[in-house]
This record gives C-alpha cells, sequence and structure tokens, in this order.
C-alpha cells in the first residue's frame, strides 16, 4: 500500500521559536536513538537567527529525557531566563554564536567512534561521501584541559572551530554546527558513522580517498536544505513513532 506513511512527521508550528523548540526537543531524542546520548552529558542548542540567547535542555536531564516544558532560554553569560539550570559548559557553544552569525544550532556529545579516532590526533579523511559534508570544513582541536570548561577555553574551541562545520575534539568528542537544528543533527550523525568508517578502514590498510572533486560534488548536493529535511524528517518519524510520549508533548 502507497501513502501510508504521512512523510511530514506532525510537529509543525506556526511560531518560529515554537517550531525551533520542537525541532530541539527532537533532535536530543534522534541523537540518543543514534547512540549519542551519554548519561547526563553532552549538550544541544539552539537559537532564532541573530538572537542573543539560546536554547537548551534543563541541567540534569539526559537527551532520552528531552520535553518541551524543560526547555531553558540562556544569555551568552549563561544566565538562565527561564528560570531553571544549566550546564555552565554552554560557554563554549555562547563564544561560537558570538563569532559565527551563520550558526544557529550546535551539538556537542561524546560518540565512540569520533571520540576514538579524535584520540590518534587524526584528521577526518573523505572516504564515503556521506562524510564528504565535512571535507575541507572539520578542524582538529587538541589542547583540551579537561572537563572543566571556562571562558578562555570557550573561546579557544570557537577559534579551533573556525569556519568550519564540525571539530573533533581530541580526548573528549565533537562539536557539529548548522544553520538550523536539523543541519547540525544530521551532520552530527553522518560525522559519528564517518569517523567508524574511518577507524575500520584504517585498522584494515590505507583507505582510498575521494577525490577533491568527487568529495566537492558529494559535499554541495548532500547540504542542501531538501536533503537535510528528508534525513530530519526520517528520524523524527522513527523517534515520534517510538516514543509516543514526545509525539504528545511536541504535537
Ligand atoms: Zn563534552
Amino acid at each position: 500500500m502507497t501513502g501510508a506513511v504521512p512523510l511530514r512527521p506532525h510537529f509543525r508550528s506556526n511560531s518560529a521559536l515554537e517550531q525551533m523548540r520542537r525541532e530541539l526537543v527532537l533532535a536530543f531524542h534522534i541523537l540518543n536513538r543514534e547512540g549519542q546520548g551519554n548519561e547526563v552529558a553532552g549538550h544541544v542548542t539552539a537559537r532564532l537567527p541573530g538572537a542573543q540567547t539560546f536554547w537548551t535542555n534543563r541541567f540534569r536531564l539526559g537527551f532520552d529525557e528531552a520535553n518541551l516544558a524543560d526547555l531553558q532560554e540562556v544569555d551568552f553569560d549563561i544566565n538562565v531566563k527561564t528560570g531553571g539550570e544549566v550546564n555552565q559548559a554552554l560557554l563554549f557553544h555562547a563564544a561560537i554564536y558570538e563569532a559565527r552569525p551563520d550558526v544557529n544550532a550546535v551539538v556537542h556529545t561524546h560518540p565512540r567512534n569520533a571520540v576514538a579516532l579524535a584520540s590518534l590526533g587524526q584528521p577526518l579523511l573523505p572516504l564515503d561521501q556521506q562524510a564528504a559534508i565535512f571535507f575541507e570544513n572539520i578542524a582538529n582541536y587538541n589542547d583540551h584541559e579537561g572537563v572543566v570548561l571556562g571562558k578562555d577555553e570557550a573561546r579557544e574551541i570557537s577559534k579551533a572551530l573556525g569556519n568550519c562545520r564540525g571539530l573533533l575534539m581530541t580526548n573528549h568528542g565533537v562539536v557539529v554546527t548548522g544553520k538550523s537544528v536539523r543541519e547540525a543533527t544530521v551532520g552530527a550523525i553522518v560525522l559519528e558513522i564517518a569517523c567508524e568508517i574511518q577507524l575500520k578502514a584504517m585498522s584494515a590498510g590505507k583507505p582510498v580517498q575521494l577525490s577533491a572533486e568527487s568529495a566537492n560534488h558529494a559535499k554541495a548536493f548532500l547540504s542542501q536544505d531538501e536533503h537535510i529535511d528528508m534525513r530530519f524528517e526520517y528520524w523524527s518519524r522513527r523517534v515520534l513513532a517510538e516514543n509516543p510520549h514526545v509525539a504528545m508533548d511536541i504535537a
């Protein structure tokens, strides 16, 4: 039977802020489903274009517990405008938003394959077409000072990211940015899979890389909004089908 599955899941709102908040809740659950929830560690944030505040989940909640009522609005000094509490490690999200007007969402997670590859100090290679979205678009950050992130390290992380879409943080995790929640979420999933492929290929031999021309071609195609929407909406359908309480929360 065709047409049985509504391709656009029902989480759309007329308000840009409410739409963004719903997509942020979905991003937490999608990333958790993809294995990037790490107990209460990691963060996903989003803002409306040009805003001097951003939104995230309440401190002490895991990705799988994200919900609309527990989203918090935070300013760039990590003051919580909505009255709850958030992780002070969000300082580097603020530093990225200040430096990058084009960035409206930031994912920071500790996925195992990316952490393993980053610990080797290796750059991400364009080994498959999916990874090509990070071709000449990802940096390595090797100066992690420990789990407590102060303003100085926040600025260093933002500087290391530069104009890139992603950052491999040695002995820590990843940062993936996007102009939207959708783009950052898709990027974070693609990056972890790309790291897994690279580790497997490197352990088996000397992998062949995509040519610069092929990588740039794949990058342009896979970075289109239509393509990103299609993938985000697929993962959203999966999350909503498997978690009726999330579907009720953002309906
Ligand atoms: Zn971290």
